[in-house]
């Protein structure tokens, strides 16, 4: 499959949180280490995020915005230069075109920012402005052009669930980042970036769940496996909280949770899942991946030798405790 066809696959804005995921990841590229992200009506009516990254050069703003090539992307095979739909070079493109943008953005070199107002992909108003080091943009009214598209939206609850999966996945694999998600200004997160994983796994889930979590460190060769899982009276009826990352990015793989499990199975009552959160590192040529509009799967090179050291850590942590 051609890296173009691949990059086709991922074209869609599908709803607010693909937006929020785009936009934050954004601003993660920008190097901000202040991440907030306030929505209202589920992120239907509006979508805001304010970083205080590098900010985007005058010259640029309006480039920003336009459907450019994706001369980044020479070969698919390093993970870092994916982030599923933004790697193309055009997502700010994609949201603006189905959208009302408010942009305020200002680089720390410059006096003065940039203020941007664009409707459903046409520029109504670009100027300079006083504004903080950063980018301030709001997505309002998404989709208000493409009723076929708002039609598909899910009632509130459900978009802002999806919305809180994907801002906790990013803040769990950024802990050195704060991040903030409010819903008509009821906060729903709050990291403090003290790059504490222990901390943001009691942001999220609480503090009595997070005291159930043991320490995962375990090095093999060139993987290095680090996290958190749960003791077995912290298991689960589903996969959904076992949130994995290799090489700073989230992925799926049934064949890393099966190897989990392999690790945890003298104690795992059957059909039970353990809680986990596990990063870990690789060298990218060991890696084999695939891109999905919406996940990222990864097979590895050495599957099997990778697949013993992860239930190595698993039974290496569980022994050490003592379970
Ligand atoms: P990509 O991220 O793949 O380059 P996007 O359409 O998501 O494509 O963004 C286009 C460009 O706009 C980025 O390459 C970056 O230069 C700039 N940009 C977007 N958001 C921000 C931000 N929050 N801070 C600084 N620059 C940004
Ligand atoms: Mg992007």
């Amino acid at each position: 499959q051609e890296v173009s066809e691949k990059i086709a696959a991922g074209e869609v804005i599908e709803r607010p949180s693909s937006v929020i995921k785009e936009l934050v990841e954004n601003s993660l590229d920008a190097s901000s280490d202040d991440i907030r992200v306030h929505i209202n009506k589920a992120g239907k009516e509006l979508i805001r995020i304010i970083d205080n990254g590098h900010g985007i050069h005058p010259d640029d703003v309006e480039l920003a915005f336009s459907r450019h090539a994706t001369s980044k992307v020479s070969g698919i095979n390093d993970l870092n230069k994916i982030s599923t739909l933004g790697f193309r070079g055009e997502a700010l493109a994609s949201i603006a075109a189905v959208s009302r943008i408010e942009l305020r953005t200002r680089q720390n070199n410059q006096k003065e920012g940039t203020k941007l107002i664009m409707d459903g992909g046409i520029i109504k108003e670009i100027g300079s402005t006083g504004c903080p080091v950063g980018t301030d943009i709001s997505v309002k009214d998404l989709f208000f052009n493409t009723p076929a598209r708002l039609k598909f939206l899910r009632k509130d609850a459900s978009e802002i669930a999806l919305i809180q999966d994907i801002v906790n996945k990013l803040a769990l694999a950024h802990p050195n980042v704060r991040f903030s998600l409010f819903n008509n200004n009821n906060k729903l997160l709050n990291t403090s970036g003290r790059n504490d994983l222990f901390e943001v796994i009691a942001n999220i889930y609480g503090y009595q769940t997070a005291k159930k979590m043991l320490y995962v460190e375990y090095d093999a060769n060139d993987i290095s496996l680090r996290g958190y899982i749960s003791r077995p009276e912290l298991t689960r009826s589903n996969r959904n909280y076992q949130t994995l990352y290799v090489n700073g990015r989230y992925v799926k793989s049934s064949f890393l949770s099966e190897r989990i499990e392999k690790g945890y199975h003298t104690l795992l009552a059957k059909h039970r899942y353990p809680f986990a959160i596990i990063k870990m590192n690789i060298p990218q040529e060991k890696l084999d991946i695939n891109v999905h509009p919406a996940k990222i799967h990864v097979r590895f090179s050495d599957q099997k030798y990778v697949g013993d050291v992860m239930t190595k850590a698993i039974t290496n942590t569980l022994k050490r405790e003592e379970l």
